[in-house]
């Protein structure tokens, strides 16, 4: 069991809910929500959502603000042209005694249920995936992709085949690894040429150009098609750190030998500053490594661990 799903099930415990997987959910007032840990600086706070049919009036809002310093963000889900749904989101503001937290969600809960209901505030019927009503199957609630959500089942089954069809042909691209990593090597020592000229032409080096390498050997890996998963990244940044250690430590060596001098004395001298250009470099690399593992979230992003 995964960190959230541990946190998901105690946290579903404590309030007396449900959960399935990282999702807590459940029903009070006929209302359907879901609780799920998102990002929040460094640490990781709960988020209540509910999806409705529109919001609140500013003056409901204001109390709920005064009396439970919460505030409600919306976002519109419209998953399907025929399904549209106001998404409410809350942050919910916990105390730190597990005690308190149980009082604070209950009144929370029913503040704003009742809220809810007195503004005629109505949960969505139609089902999340294609938004239609079918004759021979009822919607029902489910949770799904951290929310809880009317679907027919037929959908959610219809759903879920398709992602794991993706799953498995990016699976399948698993056999383009050799090819991958060779391209990400070859990306590698392309983008080291920018900082190679700087180097050697100049005699000069602009940190930023070491960046380039490993954005480079990613961009190799990508060319050879093997899935974009963590390793991807790895690959790319052993690649262009060996590859930047290995063309400083040939820049050394040539000033060591212009020097009649050995290498170690070459990166010991604090005046030529190679220890310092060396790390650097590496960190430039850093910086390009970060870029690529940015650019794999970002797709990954959306897709259902289940
Ligand atoms: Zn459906």
């Amino acid at each position: 069991m995964g960190f959230k799903e541990n946190q998901a099930l105690k946290f579903s415990t404590l309030l007396n809910l449900k959960n399935e997987g990282s999702t807590v959910y459940g029903e009070i007032n006929e209302y359907h929500f879901s609780l799920n840990l998102i990002p929040y600086g460094n640490t990781q706070v709960w988020q209540l959502t509910m999806l409705l049919d529109k919001p609140l009036t500013a003056d409901a809002q204001y109390n709920l603000k005064k009396i439970h310093k919460i505030n409600v963000q919306y976002s519109a889900l419209d998953i399907t042209p025929t399904y549209q749904a106001v998404a409410y989101n809350i942050v919910l503001n916990l105390p730190m005694s597990k005690e308190k937290q149980v009082n604070y969600f209950n009144n929370l809960i029913t503040t704003l249920t009742n809220t809810l209901e007195k503004e005629e505030i109505k949960n969505i019927d139609a089902c999340g995936l294609c938004g239609i009503e079918k004759t021979d199957e009822e919607a029902e609630y489910t949770v799904y992709k951290g929310l809880y959500i009317k679907l027919h089942k037929s959908c959610a089954e219809a759903a879920y085949e398709e992602e794991k069809r993706e799953i498995e042909k990016e699976n399948a691209n698993i056999k383009r690894l050799p090819i991958s990593i060779v391209l990400a090597f070859i990306g590698a020592v392309v983008g080291i040429i920018p900082s190679v000229i700087s180097m050697f032409g100049f005699g000069y080096l602009f940190a930023l150009l070491f960046a380039i390498c490993p954005i480079a050997s990613f961009f190799g890996y990508k060319l050879g098609k093997a899935p974009l998963r963590w390793y991807a990244t790895l690959i790319a940044a052993v690649c262009s750190l060996v590859i930047t250690a290995l063309v400083v430590i040939g820049f050394g060596a040539l000033i060591a030998q212009a020097a009649n001098a050995t290498l170690a004395d070459a990166f010991n001298d604090p005046e030529l500053g190679l220890t310092g250009l060396l790390a650097k470099a590496l960190l430039f690399d850093g910086l390009g490594i970060l870029c690529s593992l940015g650019v794999i979230s970002k797709i990954r992003s959306g897709k259902v661990s289940r």
